[in-house]
């Protein structure tokens, strides 16, 4: 008869069983160790506990079956090599236990150190330590302390109490006056606050303590910091720690003893050269909690010639092994090199460019590998102008960081005060409760843009990001009263005038001038800096692998452009045409009133009259955009918002009319445009008359619109430049919509281009999910799509764009419901399957459709490696993102595992 075998989980390895590769299973801290050891560095002895094992006590509130088992046989195992006992009263072996989860998690977790001391091992430690009392009874203080906080939840500031209140007997203030006896006393009185706490006493048995020990660091997994600490860093909720068992090593057993930490390059900057700490006579947590100074690591050469040398050694070993920065902690015990971690250190920005490169010139890894280590978010990171803040200054508020960079102005609150301010020399910041078209020139004008209201996708944030202007929206603390041009937070009025600085990383508001400092790297991409002849490393390596992200990637990079500056400064930032030129700005300022004449046409005459007037600047605002983009590529598409938008606010004009009825002046034409504002009002704008809709309704506004683009290509090109034109129609939904459309836009292509050579392609906006659901009819009508996906997540998800952020995605994030907002980064699951159905039953329906995407997410390193994987031709984001999706696509090219530059 056939038995069922049940093959038991391994839940323990040794360090001499693991390898960096098992980061996984073994955790980070677990998975080095063993390569350290299986390098044959000097690590002390251990063994790592799984991240399954955690993974199933946290589902199961118990140990699996068979972890005991392990732990016995690995401890006993350890006890043979070491040759000591844990816990023996007359030589103990004592062990640290020690989280580390495969993503690092400084500081979020438990370790308990000194396990297996109790009363009577005290004293053989004493005996180990050649009769040192005090070193023995400092370290069982400690275990209570660690252990009794960490394992049994004691509150800590009763053992900090303890502590200063035996110092204050002994008239100090520092640790190490207090002798063995002081020390002896202090362990009376945590066991004290111990058995108060819990209700028992100290547990004397080793193996007990372990387990109790191990049992507390599985937990601290879902301790509430480490919780909030994975959302922020986006670090998966389920992967639990593993636990790392590792014999005691002791830096604290006199001056020839000492513990440090090191980095075998800069973090900071990336320079080359040895940066670390080191601390004689201390154990890690004293570096740690700052009681005493440490000195630079270059002085342990002074100290201990034979430790530092062996040191530097391993540190170049390490680099040479891991091919890249790495940190590490070590102790020295009595004149013994001990290695207790290392890791591929994290640093800043900089040091990541700036690192990679380094190392390609040193032969230890290749272009492609340099590409990988760095990712678009550091980019942006070094694009941005950033606040000096050594000075003590403390935000007043805080709002969404809409578009990053800092910026420092004084205080204006109307567009026109703004332009006024700025005319002078002055530098701005424009404070609205939110932003509308109107507020364009005044956010041209100024340095930053702060409102009080909306979210990443408003308004503000949008124009903002586009124009590369630092942006807080949504800072709701803030109370803004426009018409008495001030606002008040915390207790503060600042009014016109007064000085605020905006951070619009963080979305920190500050009151006064916070410095600012200009980036190189921009100087750099606006071709101020000449690469041949840069001395400036970080702008040296950020331009070796620009160039072969450029390279390598398949993806191309456009622009949305809505003028000739930016469309030019896009172009020196790389991009290889627009993507998106959105006309609805070409409706603002002196031709508002040509879009009221055009609203309240009463006859046909008198829209053919506005029309005709805004046909010539239209075209010369065309014209201007294709000069900048000779030879590439430029989509423009028509009108979008509905045309209310262009009108003066309902209750502003009611307002208007009565005061003026009141007075008996003649208020025929307010009359006129009010009833026309009420006639067009719509409960839900974003759903109601515009895009394609607003084109087939109002007879001759496409018809404008397409001639004045044919008409600037045809002149372009006279004049000897190249226009590539490509008229987008948004919001389809229906293949009919754009079938009636493109009838119209052909005869007058036709007419226009005659015989000039201009090629005018007609394609749609795929932003309403049945455009999706349908593209494969769609194509039949369409050269080219481009995904708007700021609508379609607006309309997959039933989000409205402008509302919901500020509203309640706070909550949304907190639950987990998404671990970042669906508008920033795509949501591959939901909105990117419709861009994923779209993509192919279009090009099923049209070979060689031409695919790109214009909304926010174009700019988005995760969602850039999202549309390379869907097979896009392109993606379009604002001028300064431009540089962040080139070097996203080189590593999206280059990519088998994703974007892995955590
Ligand atoms: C979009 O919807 O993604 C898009 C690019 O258009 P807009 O943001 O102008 O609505
Ligand atoms: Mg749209």
């Amino acid at each position: 008869m056939a038995t069922q075998e049940t093959v038991e989980s391994k839940y323990v390895y040794d360090f001499a069983e693991g390898n960096k590769d098992l980061k996984d299973l073994l955790g980070g801290k677990g998975a080095n160790l063993a390569e350290m050891t299986n390098l044959g560095l000097p690590v002390p002895p251990g063994f790592t506990i799984t991240t399954e094992a955690c993974q199933a006590y946290l589902s199961t509130g118990r140990e699996p079956d068979g972890l005991a088992g392990q732990i016995e046989a690995h401890l006993e195992s350890l006890e043979r090599q070491m040759g000591r006992r844990l816990g023996d009263p007359d030589d103990p072996l004592l062990v640290s236990v020690r989280s580390g989860a495969k993503f690092s998690m400084p500081g979020m977790m438990e370790t308990v150190l000194n396990v297996g001391l109790n009363d009577r091992s005290v004293i053989g430690l004493s005996t180990q330590a050649g009769g040192n009392d005090r070193f023995a009874w400092d370290s069982y203080r400690r275990l209570i302390q660690m252990f009794g906080k960490t394992v049994c939840e004691v509150p800590g500031e009763e053992f900090e109490h303890a502590l200063d209140d035996a110092k204050h007997a002994k008239g100090t203030r520092n640790d190490l006056d207090l002798d063995a006896d002081d020390l002896r006393g202090l362990v009376d009185a945590y066991k004290k606050i111990f058995a108060k706490h819990t209700g028992r006493e100290f547990p004397q048995e080793p193996r007990e303590q372990l387990d109790l020990a191990i049992r507390a660091v599985f937990e601290s997994w879902n301790a509430e910091r480490a919780i909030l600490y994975r959302r922020q860093e986006r670090i998966p909720a389920d992967l639990g720690t593993a636990v790392n068992v590792v014999s005691m090593v002791f830096g604290n057993l006199g001056p020839d003893s000492g513990t440090g930490v090191a980095f075998t390059r800069d973090p900071g900057s990336g320079a080359q050269g040895i940066y670390g700490d080191y601390l004689a006579n201390a154990q890690g947590e004293d570096v740690v909690a700052g009681i005493r100074n440490t000195v630079p690591l270059q002085e342990l050469e002074q100290l201990d010639k034979n430790s530092y040398d062996e040191l530097l050694g391993i540190m170049a070993r390490l680099e040479e092994h891991y091919k890249d920065l790495c940190d590490i902690e070590f102790t020295i015990e009595r004149g013994k090199l001990w290695m207790l971690q290392t890791r591929v250190g994290k640093r800043t920005a900089a040091a990541a460019f700036v690192i990679a490169g380094q190392l390609v010139d040193e032969g230890l890894i290749d272009l492609d590998e340099a590409l990988h280590r760095v990712n678009g978010a550091q980019l942006a990171q070094l694009m941005f102008p950033r606040f000096q803040l050594d000075h003590d200054f403390q935000p007043v508020a805080r709002g969404i960081g809409a578009s990053p960079g800092a910026a420092s102005g004084k205080v204006v609150f109307t567009s026109a005060r703004a332009v006024e301010l700025a005319a002078e020399g002055e530098s701005v910041i424009l404070v609205r409760r939110e932003t509308n078209p109107d507020d364009l020139t005044g956010m041209i004008a100024a340095k930053g843009i702060l409102t009080s209201r909306g979210g990443k996708t408003s308004h503000a944030a949008v124009v903002a990001r586009g124009m590369g202007k630092t942006c807080v929206s949504g800072a709701d603390e803030l109370e803004v009263n426009v018409p008495a041009k001030r606002f008040t937070v915390g207790g503060h009025t600042v009014g016109e005038g007064d000085v605020v600085s905006i951070d619009g990383t963080t979305g920190k508001v500050y009151l006064g001038e916070v410095p600012v400092m200009p980036s190189e790297v921009v100087q750099y991409f606006e071709g101020s800096l000449d690469p041949a002849h840069i001395d400036n490393p970080l702008v040296r390596a950020v331009h070796r692998i620009m160039t072969h992200a450029d390279a390598a990637r398949r993806l191309r990079v456009r622009t949305n452009a809505d003028t000739g500056a930016d469309a030019a400064r896009a172009r020196r930032f790389g991009a290889e045409g627009i993507g998106l030129c959105r006309t609805e700005h070409m409706f603002l300022g002196d031709r508002r009133e040509l879009v009221e004449r055009l609203i309240l046409a009463a006859g046909e005459r008198e829209r053919e009259d506005a029309l005709a007037a805004l046909l010539p600047l239209q075209r010369a605002d065309f014209v201007e955009i294709f000069r900048e983009m000779d030879g590439l590529p430029v989509t423009v598409r028509l009108i979008d918002p509905p045309l209310h938008e262009f009108l003066p606010p309902l209750e502003q004009l009611a307002v208007n009319v009565a005061v003026a009825q009141e007075r008996g002046e003649d208020v025929a034409k307010e009359e006129a445009l009010l009833s026309a504002v009420r006639r067009m009002h719509e409960e839900n704008p974003m759903l109601g008359l515009r895009g394609v809709r607003l084109g087939l309704v109002i007879p001759g506004l496409f018809a404008m619109q397409v001639r004045a683009i044919a008409e600037a290509a045809v002149a372009v090109t006279r004049d000897g430049g190249t226009a590539c034109p490509e008229i987008m129609v948004p919001l389809v939904g229906a293949v009919q919509e754009l079938e009636t459309v493109r009838a119209e836009a052909e005869k007058i292509i036709a007419e226009v281009v005659g015989d000039s050579g201009v090629e005018v392609l007609i394609g749609t906006m795929i932003e309403v999910p049945r455009a999706a659901l349908t593209a494969g009819q769609i194509a039949e009508a369409a050269e080219f799509f481009s995904f708007g996906t700021n609508d379609l997540t607006q309309m997959a998800w039933g989000f409205s764009r402008d509302d919901v952020e500020g509203a309640f995605f706070w909550r949304y994030l907190e639950l987990g419901i998404f671990g970042i907002s669906p508008f920033e980064s795509i949501d591959a699951d939901g909105v990117g399957r419709l861009v994923r159905i779209a993509a192919e039953e279009g090009r099923a329906a049209r070979p060689g459709l031409k695919l790109g995407v214009c909304g926010e997410h174009g700019g988005d390193p995760d969602s850039v490696h999202f549309f390379h994987a869907v097979g896009l031709d392109y993606v379009s984001c604002s001028p300064f993102r431009v540089p962040v999706a080139r070097l996203e696509a080189g590593r999206a090219a280059i990519s088998t595992t994703g974007s892995d530059s955590r």
